[in-house]
């Protein structure tokens, strides 16, 4: 491993440091970092990056975390438990945005449980420096915390790569591929947070084995395919799913298509007495398509039909 950022001086050469490497294929895979959100008054804060938190030698007293999805609802319970107060803010009606509306009502409901307080669709305002701490304009009110913990998003690391060096095409969310992960510069792939798409571990590493594949195999027919794939957000309970949740099958159903939802008893609800969270089935009756959202309950065995809203 050379451990110096990476720049392309050709579709076949990259500079490290001082030396220069070539290869008859390059795999681009740089990752993202947070995205500092344009809210008045930013500038004037002293505000973290998630991996910022790790390295704290004290717990902060109280956390504002600007942003609901899987890093920032992963990084309110840690501190929570540790002991901050933590209020969590969201511009959007849900958290955790991508998964099922029903799920993620169970997993803030049992944040808030913990004393977390999350606020929906609102953004911060304003941020202002104050004598023991930061204020943060919510909403219309004015929430005062020790610390900022910026999660609204991510921005792909391309810049360094210079890639108008090789032409290389960059799309509004990242690096642009096609679905075995090629670029527009014949020999260069990308694959993970750098490429435009959702920035997620299980997806990270189900780019790359495809693009590597495509790179070395002598024939590949494999082609990225994201209708079932799984993810995880690693609060507690979890929040797992795969597949389409209940609003992406409605909003893409006919008429004529009509599914299920199906709440089952859960092993492992049994086994730890917990009373939050569930484990539900979304089907399609006409192509058989199948969701699942998993989360512990104690709940009896409950099998239902839904109707489309
Ligand atoms: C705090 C946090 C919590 C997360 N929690 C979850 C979760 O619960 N579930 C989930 O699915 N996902 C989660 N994610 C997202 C997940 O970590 C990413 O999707 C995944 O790491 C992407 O992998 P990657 O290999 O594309 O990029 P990275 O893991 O970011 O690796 C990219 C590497 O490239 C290096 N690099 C950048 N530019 C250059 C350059 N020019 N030259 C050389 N090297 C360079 C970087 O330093 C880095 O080491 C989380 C992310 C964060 C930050």
């Amino acid at each position: 491993m050379v451990p110096e950022t990476a720049s392309f001086v050709d579709a076949r050469t990259v500079r490290v440091g001082d030396q220069q490497l070539s290869g008859e294929r390059i795999l681009v895979a740089t990752g993202s970092r947070t995205a500092v959100p344009p809210i008045p008054g930013i500038e004037d804060i002293e505000w973290d990056r998630p991996h910022q938190r790790l390295e704290l030698d004290d717990v902060p007293e109280s956390l504002l975390i600007v942003g609901a999805g899987p890093v920032g609802l992963e990084f309110a319970q840690i501190f929570a438990r540790f002991g901050s107060h933590v209020t969590i803010v969201n511009s959007g009606p849900q958290i955790a945005a991508r998964a099922d509306t029903e799920a993620a009502g169970e997993l803030q409901a049992a944040l808030e449980e913990e004393g977390i307080e999350v606020v929906l669709n609102s953004g911060v305002d304003s941020f202002a420096r104050s004598s023991d701490g930061i204020t943060a304009s919510v909403g219309g009110r004015t929430v005062a915390v020790s610390h900022v913990l910026l999660a609204s998003g991510r921005l792909p690391n391309v810049e360094e790569l210079e890639p108008d060096r090789i032409g290389l095409e960059i799309g509004r969310g990242g690096i642009t591929v096609d679905d075995r992960q090629r670029t527009n510069v014949d020999g260069v792939w990308a694959a993970g947070d750098v490429v435009a798409g959702p920035m997620l571990t299980p997806i990270a590493q189900y780019q790359a084995r495809i693009a590597v594949e495509d790179m070395f195999a002598s024939s590949s027919s494999r082609r990225a395919d994201y209708s079932a794939l799984p993810t995880a957000i690693f609060t507690d309970p979890e929040l797992g799913d795969v597949g389409l949740t209940e609003q992406r099958l409605w909003s893409r159903a006919t008429t004529s298509v009509s599914s299920a939802s199906v709440a089952v008893r859960h092993a492992r609800a049994n086994t730890s007495a917990r009373s939050t969270g569930l484990y539900k089935i979304v089907f399609d009756r006409e192509t058989r398509e199948c969701s699942a959202y998993s989360g512990p309950r104690a709940a009896s065995d409950i099998v239902g039909s839904i109707t489309p809203p």
